[in-house]
């Protein structure tokens, strides 16, 4: 995996309270001596960010948001902008979940004025891309995916230039809080699918310096074969991210 190195990032959605939170990111704080080599990632909702923060200190652990609006400030009722959320301490954003586009009717021109936003703002973007299930099953899903990232990174590759630190999220749809993962052979093909789209767009370097997440149903029994795929970057985790047992376990793979 070369000089990649790998990150574990729990999507918390909208759950916990902040005293679980709190707990929560309590708990993961003191593992990070066992992480050692592993980029840690948390995003709380937007209410927990500032306890979150006071909690992770310097203790390396990395701040997230799980949504952002493109524009800096203004009426838009309801949302935040990129200064805010580093305001609060955050690093990183996640841009695009499938939750996003489906619940919510993001599409990927609104998601490529984020990723560009965030940028500006100086937040890495984590875009979340992937097929459903009844475009896997039609073969569709190379398709789905190139169409995701060519629109979403419009900006980029107008430029003809991705920002090195943008971290892309790989989460088919029907693998998300179904139990059901993809295997590392099915996840791998589709991660040098972004990794050969990365080259082709902008360049071998960049393609070579992208980390590519796997998202989709990570639990501790599956973490290390996925991670063990040359492309498999590290894990964007939901439900398994809640319970500090568990998120601990991934973050510590390496121990084996
Ligand atoms: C997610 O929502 O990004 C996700 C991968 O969820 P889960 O781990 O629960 O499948």
């Amino acid at each position: 995996m070369g000089q990649r190195k790998p990150l574990i990032a729990g999507n918390w959605k909208m759950n916990l309270t902040r005293p679980e939170a709190v707990t929560l990111v309590e708990a993961i704080v003191a593992a990070m001596p066992r992480a050692a080599g592993v980029d840690v990632l948390v995003a709380p909702p937007f209410t927990f960010l500032g306890p979150v923060r006071e909690v992770i200190g310097d203790s390396g652990v990395l701040l997230g948001a799980q949504n952002m609006h493109h524009e800096e400030k203004g009426a838009f009722t309801g949302e935040i902008s990129g200064p805010m959320l580093r305001e609060l301490g955050c690093t990183h954003v996640i841009l695009g979940h499938s939750e996003r586009r489906s619940l919510f009717q993001e599409t990927s021109e609104m998601i490529d004025l984020k990723v560009r936003a965030a940028v500006q703002f100086g937040l890495i973007p984590i875009l979340c891309i992937g097929e459903t299930l009844e475009q896997r099953e039609e073969g569709r899903t190379f398709q789905v995916v190139e169409e995701q990232l060519d629109v979403s990174l419009k900006d980029f590759r107008a430029e003809q230039r991705m920002d090195p630190s943008t971290i892309l999220a790989y989460e088919p749809v029907w693998a998300i809080g179904t139990g059901r993962t993809a295997t590392p052979e099915q996840a791998q093909e589709v991660h040098r699918f972004i990794r050969g789209w990365v080259a082709g767009r902008f360049d071998g370097q960049t393609a070579e310096g992208v980390k590519i997440l796997y998202g989709g149903s990570v639990k501790p029994d599956n973490v290390a074969r996925l991670m063990g795929e040359t492309d498999i970057d590290g894990a964007l985790v939901g439900g398994a991210s809640l319970k500090a047992d568990s998120f601990v376990t991934l973050m510590c793979y390496q121990e084996g």
